[in-house]
């Protein structure tokens, strides 16, 4: 753990405009763990001043994931905090301030020109960016004189704040993964800081709500960095720079050949989630699939992603989220992209799913059985199949899939493994198990005592216990699938496993 003079407050700070992609996800994890192991502070921010791209659902939607992973923040729009609110749009009135501070102080202008000018200027030089090359022939107070620029603002003309980016600098700043970084000003517009409806943009926002939340580290992704020059100066236009946090921006998550950033879209294409959980837009209803409706436990998912771009150096996989608390850290996060790959994350949840507590997941489980109509003699019950079956599982949907025989007997058989070498041997040997199944006591009816009598009767009529097994297992499931056969007869109970042979045994000899 490395020293850190600073009382640690991260952020995790989101536009609330769609779905929750995992490296998302694996930013609010990073968050956590960080805050965690240095007993600082989590907080979740949400920027929604971006009212064009605001989709409705979208902010709950974010903490629900945040819940389901277990990662919530110590401060945000739910639980409050000291420096509430956490949402940008109630926060409107602290940022025009700081935008006019910035224009008095000489960082900044206002800039009058319309749509429709800014559209003619993009027509004309395809590649057009507002900033130093041009702004001296726009409109703004930079090309106006002082009485003009009055004159515009006093008449109300619509008109925004941008940046003054001073050109032939160089903005330095160090990245806790990165080292360090450094960018010509020559290639950076002049942003909109405060936009003509009085909202800020997410540039201006993003820096006067780290500063005022005191924020000590910002972690965010690689798709931010060319982002960072702005907030850098930002923080030196404001005289902020002390204060500062320390940059930390995370690798991207990369498609599984490696080719560029993971996108729903690829999720789509190659038939696997990217969201935290199912999402469903809005306007159209389109759903698109989560990893929790596929079935991963949230643990699983949550140790899967922080193995996406991080390791502790060992050949460890599997780590608790107390253990991840304690090995954290940034210095081991890698530079480059981390690949998905959806067969490692298909291993991570089988994992999981193999040594969950069943109480863990009984009553998913519980819940999937009651969406179909069946219904469970005992919770008892329900526990000794998932004890059962759950090592066969990759997905808590799986579940089904290995167990649905539990509850409903099988309505088809797989004939071809059994009908071709039925004999008349057969049909004897099944009518006697049957007979002495009704013998049995509730004591015997066990795996062990049920295994012997069985092989002890294959023996008495000369049959090789391989060539009754395979039939009984049919008998009992319908197919060439399920656990070990005696530990399923002997959870169905006496009756139903002797009312299973009797009715398979009709088909196979018939
Ligand atoms: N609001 C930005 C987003 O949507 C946050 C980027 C940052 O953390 O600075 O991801």
């Amino acid at each position: 753990m490395s020293e850190i003079a600073k009382k640690v407050r991260v952020r995790f700070a989101p536009s609330p405009t769609g779905g929750l992609h995992l490296g998302g996800v694996r930013t609010v994890l990073f968050n956590y763990l960080f805050a965690r192991q240095h007993k600082g502070a989590f907080v979740l921010r949400i920027e929604d001043t971006d009212q064009n791209r605001y989709v409705e659902g979208a902010e709950q939607y974010i903490i629900d994931c945040l819940n389901w992973c277990g990662l919530s923040p110590d401060e945000g729009p739910v639980n409050g905090g000291s420096f509430a609110p956490y949402r940008q749009s109630e926060r409107k009135e602290n940022y025009r301030q700081y935008a006019e501070q910035l224009v008095k102080d000489g960082y900044a202008y206002y800039a009058f020109d319309s749509t429709a000018e800014l559209e003619e200027q993009r027509q004309k030089f395809p590649n057009f960016r507002y900033g130093h090359e041009n702004r001296n022939q726009l409109r703004n107070s930079l090309s106006l004189s002082e009485a003009e620029t009055k004159e515009f603002i006093d008449q109300g003309v619509p008109h925004v704040v941008r940046i003054k980016v001073l050109p032939g600098e160089t903005v330095h700043f160090h990245d806790m993964i990165r080292g360090h970084v450094n960018f010509e000003t020559d290639l950076v517009d002049d942003k909109v800081l405060l936009k003509a409806d009085g909202m800020p943009t997410y540039h201006l926002a993003v820096v006067v709500d780290d500063y005022l939340m005191q924020i000590s580290h910002a972690f965010r992704g690689e798709e931010w960095l060319p982002s960072a020059p702005v907030h850098i100066l930002l923080w030196e236009y404001l005289g902020w720079k002390k204060d500062m946090p320390e940059w930390v921006h995370l690798p991207l998550i990369l498609k599984p050949d490696g080719n560029g950033k993971l996108s729903k879209r690829d999720g789509d294409r190659l038939g696997f989630p990217v969201y935290a959980m199912n999402w469903t837009d809005p306007k159209t209803g389109e759903i698109t699939k989560g990893f929790r409706e596929m079935g991963f436990l949230p643990d699983a998912f949550v140790n899967m992603l922080a193995l996406l771009g991080w390791n502790d150096g060992t050949e460890q996989e599997i780590f608790t989220i107390d253990e991840l608390v304690e090995k954290f850290s940034i210095e081991r996060v890698s530079k480059s992209g981390a690949k998905f790959d959806i067969e490692k994350a298909k291993w991570f949840s089988h994992e999981y799913i193999k040594k969950a507590e069943v109480s863990c997941i009984r009553y998913q489980i519980l819940d999937a059985l009651e969406n179909r109509g069946i219904k469970v003699k005992s919770e008892d019950y329900l526990d000794q199949i998932i004890t059962l079956v759950k090592e066969r599982m990759t997905y808590l949907q799986d579940f089904w899939e290995q167990a649905s025989f539990f509850f409903l007997a099988p309505e088809t058989y797989d004939l071809d493994s059994v009908k071709p070498k039925w004999t008349d041997a057969k049909t004897d040997y099944f009518n006697k198990l049957n007979t002495q199944l009704t013998s049995f006591s509730e004591d015997q009816w066990n795996p062990t005592d049920l295994e012997a009598s069985f092989k002890a009767l294959a023996e008495e009529c000369s049959l090789k216990i391989g060539d009754v097994m395979l039939p009984f297992r049919i008998m009992l499931v319908g197919g060439k699938f399920g656990p070990a056969v005696f530990d399923i007869a002997a959870l169905l109970g006496k009756e139903e496993t002797e009312l299973r042979i009797k009715k398979a045994l009709a088909v196979f000899a018939g």
